[in-house]
């Protein structure tokens, strides 16, 4: 692990986020591939302190090069092949995708703290697991994408569009992000392209916070204590952990600290308390309204609503609508 101080933690001071990005993507008929209409870099110095003007308007963030955006279906006659067709436009929901991780990731910097990703090959194929992203042997800079067709079978359909777009973003976050050389942790990774995924507007029903669990967890449980550290620290700090990340490897220590003036442990021991609070105070707001009503046997929700019809359901017929759906864990490398 290098000891030198590393240049990229010198992170450029960036304004506020102008605008929420909570909001799901533009729809896909208006969406656009990355333009040239943005201020292109002409530096070859992966040096996001210099003068190189900001890569993003307020509403896009252009790379300095375009990548080229491919889809490769190995097995057409899939339903999973045919779901997809039928579901996604393809070329807008790769566009998208690009869109909405550049704009998380490096929104206000420069075009060259960007990686030089030159093309994204999506791949259906028949396979286990959900997806992984995987750079070619003979050039990191040309990323695979691979999404398995059982997968999508294996969603319910009314849910199937949604997570299709939803494992798309993440897998377009590792085509994308840093991770010090491969140093960063994989839980770290992970939940840096499920925060991404949360705040493109892609969270699935089944996910929920947890604290039952270390910070570094990964996936959702990792994206959602970031997007706390967002509300908590300041609206770019993913960014700021992300840039860390581009030039140098993982030093727990100077990271967090750097980004959030604290160390992990206390993060996260902060991060759960205010969880945990979350969960008191709506619990004891649900008893206020029980007891304004003198109906301690009756759950609050159901106050003032109609009662909802008896569920005959089994639970597994429940999962299947989307509740607490197991989701397989995603195969192979996915950074
Ligand atoms: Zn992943």
């Amino acid at each position: 692990m290098s000891t030198e101080m590393p240049k990229c933690y010198q992170i450029a001071t960036m304004p506020p986020t102008a605008a929420s990005s909570s909001t799901p993507p533009a729809s896909q008929s208006s969406a656009l591939p990355p333009s040239h209409n943005a201020t292109e870099s002409t530096s070859d110095v992966p040096d996001c302190s210099s003068s190189e003007q900001p890569a993003s308007d307020e509403s896009k963030v252009v790379p300095s090069r375009k990548p080229l955006l491919r889809l490769e279906l190995r097995d057409l006659s899939s339903s999973g092949s045919r779901a997809f067709l039928r579901l996604v436009h393809a070329s807008a929901a790769l566009e998208d995708a690009v869109d909405a991780v550049l704009k998380l990731l490096y929104k206000n910097m420069r075009p060259s703290c960007i990686p030089p990703t030159r093309s994204v090959t999506l791949v259906l194929r028949d396979m286990d697991g959900v997806a992984y992203t995987t750079g070619l042997d003979l050039d990191d800079d040309h990323k695979e994408i691979h999404l398995s067709t059982k997968y999508i079978e294996f969603v319910p359909e009314s849910r199937q569009k949604e997570e299709i777009l939803g494992v798309l973003v993440h897998e377009m976050v590792h085509c994308w992000q840093h991770s010090g050389f491969g140093s960063a942790p994989v839980g770290l990774t992970e939940g840096i392209a499920d925060f991404v995924r949360l705040k493109a507007g892609y969270a699935p029903p089944h996910w929920k916070r947890h604290t039952d669990c270390d910070w570094d967890a990964g996936y959702e449980r990792t994206g959602y204590f970031l997007d706390w550290l967002e509300k908590d620290h300041g609206a770019d700090i993913v960014r700021k952990i992300n840039e860390a990340l581009r030039e140098c490897q993982y030093d727990a220590h100077k990271l967090w600290h750097d980004c959030c003036g604290k160390g992990i442990e206390k993060l996260w021991e902060d991060y759960r308390k205010s969880v945990e609070d979350e969960c008191d105070k709506s619990e004891s707001s649900s008893e206020d309204i029980t007891d304004q009503k003198g109906q301690e046997d009756v759950p609050a929700q159901e106050k003032d609503q109609p009662a909802p019809p008896e569920d005959h359901r089994t639970p597994r017929e429940k999962a299947r609508r989307g509740g607490n759906m197991h989701v397989p864990v995603r195969p192979g490398t996915s950074s």
